[in-house]
């Protein structure tokens, strides 16, 4: 397996996995996407109904990781996937499951169900991929005999899940920006109680957006990032992207009884990182028959798959939603699937974006690629604030399940797009927990917490406050790091 950019780089060149995992932009400013998808056979599908999550993981990752010795990567995914790990379920018998499916009942002639993907330690479906790369990391990085230091910004769901992923890691660090009391007292409590020496909780006084430049500058200051080892976690990360890939097929097995059967996949959307990793499953052959593209008020990729045009928001124009984890102005891995959408043509990829970044976006509507969107099964919809309070008091009151913000948008979406007879999954990309406020606002009560939780608020709390300045922020890694 050889990895390419979408932008041209690489073509002709030798990349594995291990040398694209801790990196991330290729030097182009492209993604990195596999030269070909591996294919599944019918044997194969037929052979994976029966895996459990670990295995299951361990045959899809195998096909795109072939530099990793099978029994390395047997016993990364073993680790990875326990029920110790994906612990937080609603139901004690489906902790085996890891992503147990949930089905809600029939509507419009469809089975509709909600694939659990936030049993993990932060509640998120994040922990899915990152628990994954913790692991990957720190084998990759004591093979070379390497060290690296992660350094982030967060509003929430990426910091947690990334902390909770590297924490006790040999050879890692982690230094995470987040806006100083500007985060919930639970999300807070989730990160600042950690107690692990290699996690650097950094409350800088300012904003999310402060946050992120401050990420940037030290990015860009190329000289220190190679003298301080500095990498990042972020969604376009490549082995958050495949990891992803593998729940796609734990919910089609779930949701169906033989091969012959086709699914549906609602997908709450941002980054496009989750859904992109749909579009990977499908073209390796799962049937799949839709991917719905659910988005809040910013609706950058609901307005492209309606209309053909990407066009990205200035950050006056970002709305802050309650479901804030899917609040982007641009879709960072949006162009993964255009690359695919476009032939793979670097060419054409390289000047779009160049487009995005001169003009605000692309139209593709007039040159006729749009048209192709249908043959990948894309479609989408959007959902407002209105719309989550209903959908979460609908699901309540009709099928005793309590949900959360993000998943809601996706019911809420799901619901547009039903065939009779043609299941549809929801990904449920976190628990209600996270999102209280809106909870309350919609059934007038707490939401659930699991037991893992109790009191954490309460917690002792480990954390820095450091003025909105990235030089002071880059003279606080230097010192932790000599
Ligand atoms: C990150 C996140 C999303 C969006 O996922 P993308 O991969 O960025 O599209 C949706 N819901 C929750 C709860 C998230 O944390």
């Amino acid at each position: 397996m050889n990895y390419i950019s979408t932008r041209g780089a690489g073509i002709g060149e030798r990349h594995t996995f291990s040398d694209i995992l801790l990196g991330g932009l290729a030097k182009d400013g492209g993604l990195y996407l596999p030269n070909e998808y591996p294919k599944v056979s019918a044997d194969e599908l037929a052979r994976w109904r029966a895996l459990p999550y670990a295995d299951l993981a361990f045959e899809i990752l195998r096909k795109f990781s072939d530099d990793i010795p099978d029994e390395d990567l047997r016993e990364l995914t073993r680790r990875t996937y326990t029920a110790q790990v994906y612990c937080n379920v609603r139901d004690e018998e489906n902790a085996a499951q890891i992503t147990p499916l949930k089905t809600l009942g029939v509507e419009g002639g469809a089975p509709l169900s909600l694939l659990e993907l936030s049993n993990g330690p932060t509640l998120a479906f994040k922990d899915m991929a990152m628990q994954l790369l913790g692991n990957l990391f720190e084998y990759t990085l004591a093979k070379h005999g390497q060290t690296l230091n992660i350094l982030g910004a967060t509003s929430g769901d990426t910091g947690s899940a990334a902390e909770y992923a590297m924490r006790g890691k040999k050879g890692i660090r982690v230094f995470m920006l987040s806006p100083h009391k500007k985060m919930s007292a639970f999300q807070t409590a989730q990160m600042y109680s950690l107690q692990d020496p290699n996690i650097f909780n950094i409350a800088v006084e300012g904003v999310f957006d402060d946050c992120q430049d401050i990420v940037k500058a030290v990015s860009n200051d190329h000289a220190y990032k190679a003298q301080q080892k500095i990498g990042t976690v972020n969604s376009i990360n490549w082995a958050r992207v495949v990891a992803q890939v593998v729940y796609y097929f734990k919910g089609y097995f779930a949701a169906t009884k033989s091969n012959d059967e086709r699914v549906s996949f609602t997908v709450p959307s941002g980054n496009f990182g989750n859904v992109c990793a749909g579009h990977i499953a499908r073209m390796m052959g799962l049937p799949v028959e839709k991917l719905v593209v659910a988005t809040n008020e910013n609706d950058v990729l609901d307005e492209f798959f309606r209309t053909g045009i990407y066009r990205v928001r200035k950050s006056a124009e970002t709305y802050h939603t309650s479901s804030p984890s899917m609040d982007i102005s641009k879709a960072s891995n949006f162009e993964r699937f255009v690359f695919d959408l476009l032939g793979r043509d670097p060419q054409r990829v390289l000047q779009l974006f160049r487009d995005v970044e001169e003009k605000g976006g692309f139209d593709l509507q007039a040159s006729g690629d749009f048209a192709r969107v249908q043959e990948f099964g894309f479609v989408s919809g959007r959902s407002s604030h209105d719309d989550r309070v209903d959908t979460i008091r609908d699901v309540f009151e009709q099928y005793d399940t309590m949900i959360d913000t993000h998943t809601a948008d996706g019911v809420k979406v799901a619901r547009e797009h039903l065939q009779a007879g043609i299941p549809m999954i929801v990904l449920e990309t976190a628990q209600p927990i996270k999102f209280g406020e809106t909870i309350r606002e919609a059934l007038e009560r707490e939401p659930e917490r699991p037991a893992a939780f109790s009191g954490i608020e309460d917690l002792p709390q480990r954390f820095e406050v450091l003025a909105n300045d990235a030089e002071r922020v880059k003279a606080f890694v230097a010192e932790r790091t000599r």
